[in-house]
C-alpha cells in the first residue's frame, strides 16, 4: 500500500464540516462535586452520547465520506468486534453504500445484533484458527471493498480529532487533557486540535495498566508490540500503536498514563451515582488517571474525553456492584 501524507489539524477543520449535522456536537458536563474533589475546573468532553454510543463514528464516517464513486459502489469491509464495527455500519448506511464487517465468532451477540441492526453484512471467523486480517484483505481483493482500520488511517485520525476541536471551541485553552488510548486515532486526533486551540496544554493518552505498549513505545521511541492483554477496557486491548499514529503521538503528546482495572470499575460507579451517566469500561481511563495526578491539578482548567458508553447491560450491573 502507498503510505499516505500524516494528517494535519486542517484535514481535522475538513472532517469537522463533513461531519456536521450528521455527528452529534456531543455535551461538556461539569460536576460541583468534581470540581470540588479537584479543587479545579473539569471539563468532560461526552463522547458516550455520541450517535452508536462512541466518538468511532467520527472518523468512520470522515473516511466513509472521502470514497470515490466507484469505492462507494462496492462498499467498505471492516474487522471488529467492538465500536468500530457499528460506527462503519452506521456509517455506510448514512451514506448509501454496502458494509461489511469481519467479526469473531464469540463476540457479544448484543454487538453482532446492533451491526446487523445498522444493515452490516457481518462474517464470521473463527478466532482461534483463522487470520481476520487475511479474511478482511481476501474480501477486499475478490469484491472490490475498501478496507477501513479502526485506527490507522489519516481520514480516520483526523475524524476521530473532531471531538477535541469542539472541546476547545466551547470551553477555551485548558492546562492538561485526558484521552483514553488504544491503537491511537482518538489521541493523535484529539493532538492536533489540542496543538492548535491550545498549544500549551499538557496532553496525556491513557492506556490499561495490563497493556502499556502504549508507554513503552512512547518512552523507548519506536512501537512495541504486545500479546492482546487482558483487560474490562475491550477498546483498548491493542497489541501496538499505528505506523500513522505514533509519529503524532510521539511529537505531541505529553506523556502516556495507565489505569487498573479497579480504578476503571471506581469511575464507572462514580459517573452512574453523581453524573447518572453510564460510561463504558474503556471509557473512563482518561477520569481514571486525571484521579491519580489530583493533587498536582489543583487550580487548574482541565479536559477529560470519555469515549464512549457502549456496555451491556447486564456487565454493567456486575461490574458496579462488584467491590
Ligand atoms: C476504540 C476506542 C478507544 C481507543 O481508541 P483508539 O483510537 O484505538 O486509540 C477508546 N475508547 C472507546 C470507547 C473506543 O471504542
Amino acid at each position: 500500500m502507498t503510505k499516505l501524507p500524516l494528517p494535519t489539524y486542517d484535514d481535522v477543520v475538513a472532517a469537522s464540516k463533513r461531519l456536521e449535522g450528521v455527528a452529534h456536537r456531543t455535551p461538556v458536563l461539569t460536576s460541583r462535586t468534581v470540581n470540588e474533589l479537584f479543587g479545579a475546573e473539569v471539563f468532560f468532553k461526552c463522547e458516550n452520547l455520541q450517535r452508536m454510543g462512541a466518538f468511532k463514528f467520527r472518523g468512520a464516517f470522515n473516511a466513509l465520506s472521502r470514497f470515490d464513486e466507484q469505492q462507494r459502489r462496492h462498499g467498505v469491509v471492516a474487522f471488529s468486534s467492538g465500536n468500530h464495527a457499528q460506527a462503519v455500519a452506521l456509517s455506510a448506511r448514512l451514506l448509501g453504500m454496502p458494509a461489511t464487517i469481519v467479526m469473531p465468532q464469540d463476540a457479544p451477540q448484543m454487538k453482532v445484533d446492533a451491526t446487523k441492526g445498522y444493515g452490516g453484512n457481518v462474517v464470521l471467523y473463527d478466532r482461534y484458527t483463522e487470520d481476520r486480517e487475511q479474511i478482511g484483505r481476501d474480501l477486499a481483493q475478490k469484491h472490490g471493498f475498501t478496507l477501513i482500520p479502526p485506527y490507522d488511517h489519516p481520514d480516520v485520525m483526523a475524524g476521530q480529532g473532531t471531538a477535541a476541536k469542539e472541546l476547545f471551541e466551547e470551553v477555551g485553552p485548558l492546562d492538561a487533557f485526558f484521552v483514553p488510548l488504544g491503537g491511537g486515532g482518538l489521541l493523535s486526533g484529539s493532538a492536533l486540535s489540542t496543538r492548535a486551540l491550545s498549544p500549551d496544554c499538557a496532553l496525556y493518552g491513557v492506556e490499561p495498566e495490563a497493556g502499556n505498549d502504549g508507554q513503552q513505545s512512547f518512552r523507548s521511541g519506536s512501537i512495541v508490540h504486545i500479546d492482546t492483554p487482558k483487560t474490562i477496557a475491550d477498546g483498548a486491548q491493542t497489541q501496538h500503536l499505528g505506523e500513522y499514529t505514533f509519529p503524532i503521538i510521539q511529537r505531541d503528546v505529553t506523556d502516556v498514563l495507565t489505569a487498573s482495572d479497579a480504578e476503571l470499575v471506581d469511575c464507572m460507579r462514580f459517573f452512574a451515582a453523581r453524573m447518572k451517566i453510564v460510561v463504558e469500561p474503556t471509557g473512563c481511563l482518561s477520569f481514571a488517571a486525571a484521579r491519580q495526578m489530583k493533587d498536582r491539578l489543583e487550580g487548574k482548567r482541565i479536559g477529560v474525553l470519555i469515549s464512549g458508553g457502549n456496555v451491556d447491560v447486564q456487565k454493567f450491573a456486575e461490574l458496579v456492584s462488584s467491590n
